[in-house]
């Protein structure tokens, strides 16, 4: 047994990234400034998008997108239920109504194929997620969207880095990234608004500060508007220079983190193709850049969540960390209390609800990590 914790993640956080920030605190400018602005056009840069906007979180993207859209009571929003609670609970808090399409069953992606038949006349918008560092199969779910004159918003919080047919996810269409110290890369907290729509970074720009023209970087050190006035009433969304400069040293070491993560997935799927209790998630079939964000598992055998509760206890006392993403938003107290959906609805989801885990991945680990994982592993399930 290993003598030392393994968590299931860790953010790499380099010597430079240190000194980076310490230059940022004794510069005089330490909230939104030249280092958000520089991060904007990094990461645009970085996807090919046509534009991206810095915000303190991908869950604040996603309200004032959502903001932007004017979504709101008898609106229906079709996402999955196997995703991070923030987007189904901003929906929630517009008072439109989250309507869950089920997941292919080894990718944990919704398709084209499954929002198909939940679309209506009171369905305002698409949010599909990006899972695990996988691509969505995009060009379908887009397709379904022009068709039907429905905006789609891609959570990408789980794919910087990723690619769909040779293409970054954020390039085009409308993306939120997440830098949560889990995320594939991270600046504390933060996000990335992307977009290939003009007018919606516009006005994504405006709802994260005040809702005012321009910002105070612009107004006090740009000097380009002396006053600026409030077009429309705003958040307080925008990211700070401390954190924006961790993510400018981040995303310099994006491609690199991906690399070691996928030689670390690369022998997870090696050393548990010999796992017969063990099903990794399948890798989609068409042409894409997996950023190996989370490495998931599930307990096929397992009848109950009990039962991987215990598998993930025993991990634990052998010094092994593990997550779960996620437990299906719809069977949380306030959502099956409130939305009290006929059980058997989604049963993709139900089915990885209860036995999905996520093993060990972060780039400062080392194949031998992964052995000590996959060891532990087959000791618990003896
Ligand atoms: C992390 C995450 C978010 C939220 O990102 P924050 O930056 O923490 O707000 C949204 N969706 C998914 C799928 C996530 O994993």
């Amino acid at each position: 047994m290993r003598s030392d914790f393994l968590p299931f993640s860790k953010p790499s956080i380099s010597e430079a990234e240190i000194a980076a920030v310490a230059e940022v605190l004794r510069s005089g400018w330490i909230t939104t400034g030249p280092n958000c602005t520089a991060f904007e056009e990094a990461f645009q840069t970085y996807c090919q998008a046509a534009g991206a906007v810095a915000l303190s979180s991908a869950t604040a993207g996603m309200h004032i997108a959502l903001k932007a859209l004017n979504i709101g009571p008898g609106d229906e929003i079709i996402t999955p239920s196997l995703t991070w609670v923030s987007t189904v609970n901003l929906i929630t808090l517009a008072g439109a109504t989250p309507i869950f399409a089920d997941i292919d069953k080894d990718t944990l992606m919704i398709s084209a194929d499954t929002v198909k038949p939940l679309i209506n006349e009171h369905t305002k918008l698409i949010i599909p997620v990006h899972f695990a560092g996988a691509a969505l199969d995009l060009e379908p779910l887009r397709q379904l969207a022009a068709v039907n004159n429905i905006p789609l918003l891609e959570d990408a919080a789980h794919a910087a880095g990723s690619e769909y047919k040779g293409t970054k996810i954020g390039a085009s269409g409308t993306t939120i990234f997440s830098f949560h110290p889990i995320k594939n890369m991270t600046c504390g907290e933060g996000g990335m608004f992307c977009s290939d729509d003009g007018r919606f970074l516009d006005r994504i720009r405006r709802l994260k500060f005040h809702g005012l023209g321009v910002d105070a970087y612009d107004r006090n050190v740009q000097g380009r508007v002396p006053q600026a006035e409030v077009l429309e009433p705003g958040y307080k969304y925008n990211l700070t220079d401390i954190a924006a400069v961790i993510g400018r040293g981040q995303l310099a070491r994006l491609d690199g983190f991906i690399e070691k993560r996928t030689r670390l997935a690369e022998r997870y799927l090696e050393l548990l193709a010999e796992v017969d209790e063990i099903s990794p998630l399948k890798q989609p079939e068409y042409s894409m850049r997996h950023a190996w964000h989370l490495f998931i598992i599930r307990l096929k055998n397992a009848k109950t969540a009990a039962d991987r509760q215990n598998f993930m206890a025993a991990l634990k006392e052998r010094n092994i960390g593990t997550g779960l993403h996620f437990k299906a938003v719809h069977e949380q107290k306030f959502y099956r209390e409130s939305l009290k959906l006929k059980p058997g609805l989604l049963p993709a989801t139900a089915w990885n609800s209860e036995r999905i885990c996520s093993l060990p991945l972060f780039p400062d680990m080392n194949l031998g990590d992964v052995d000590d994982v996959v060891d532990a592993i087959k000791e618990v399930l003896v």
